[in-house]
């Protein structure tokens, strides 16, 4: 069997270390190898990202260009519909099987509304889900039919989400960071320094571009 990979979806505008850190310690951890950012394509009716979708993609090649563990693909970005992870999800197993062992990696804000995701009940059956900690969110859902599914599917045997393709939750023992992407606009628009909130590469870009300025 293949080994353990997982994806990685977010606007990341920008990509900080709230992304970064949790997931590596979340690798290191399970063993995972690799880890593929997926940038988010928002749909037109939708409130844009301020950066471009060419720009997000350069602040993750820039953040990632020391980091191994890394990588990006940009094909929710090939499409004009929403990003909906279920249907990454479903192409990513047309082109490398049902075997391989896949993890897809959320934050637990986004564990918390899951049940607002397209067909959120379709995601077990095509990957594990590996939930980092963020500060500020509660650690149980307040809906007793959520938590009985979350507590249904939780493991704590690394193993399975190494031997088998898909199925289990992971909750991860991660470093707490207080970051958001809304906080680094916001802070920009003010000429507040962000320096210790992302990379410095990330942030040479941002200057360069002229992003998130008035
Ligand atoms: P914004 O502030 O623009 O809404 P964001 O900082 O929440 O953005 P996203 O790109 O929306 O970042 O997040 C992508 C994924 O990363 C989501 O699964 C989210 O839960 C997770 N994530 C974002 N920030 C953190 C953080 N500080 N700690 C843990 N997980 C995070």
């Amino acid at each position: 069997m293949s080994e353990l990979h997982a994806l990685f979806g977010g606007t990341f505008d920008p990509i900080h270390f709230g992304h970064l850190r949790p997931v590596e310690a979340l690798a290191q951890q399970t063993g995972l190898q690799r880890v593929t950012l997926l940038p988010n394509n928002v749909p037109p009716h939708r409130p844009q990202p301020e950066a471009t979708a060419a720009q997000r993609v350069a602040m993750l090649r820039c953040a990632i260009r020391d980091l191994p563990l890394f990588d990006v693909d940009t094909r929710e970005l090939q499409r004009d519909t929403p990003s909906w992870t279920v249907t990454t999800l479903e192409s990513w197993r047309a082109e490398r099987g049902a075997t391989q062992p896949l993890g897809f990696i959320i934050g637990q804000d986004s564990l918390l509304s899951l049940a607002k995701w397209h067909r959120w009940q379709d995601l077990l059956s095509l990957c594990h889900l590996l939930v980092c900690q963020r500060p500020g969110y509660a650690t149980r859902f307040d809906t007793p039919a959520m938590q009985h599914w979350l507590d249904r599917h939780v493991t704590r045997d690394i193993r399975q989400l190494h031997e088998q393709p898909a199925g289990h939750i992971w909750l991860a023992d991660t470093p707490l960071y207080d970051i958001s992407a809304t906080e680094i606009r916001r802070r920009r628009h003010q000429n507040q320094p962000c320096g210790d909130l992302l990379p410095a590469s990330v942030i040479d870009y941002i200057d360069r571009e002229g992003l998130y300025r008035d």
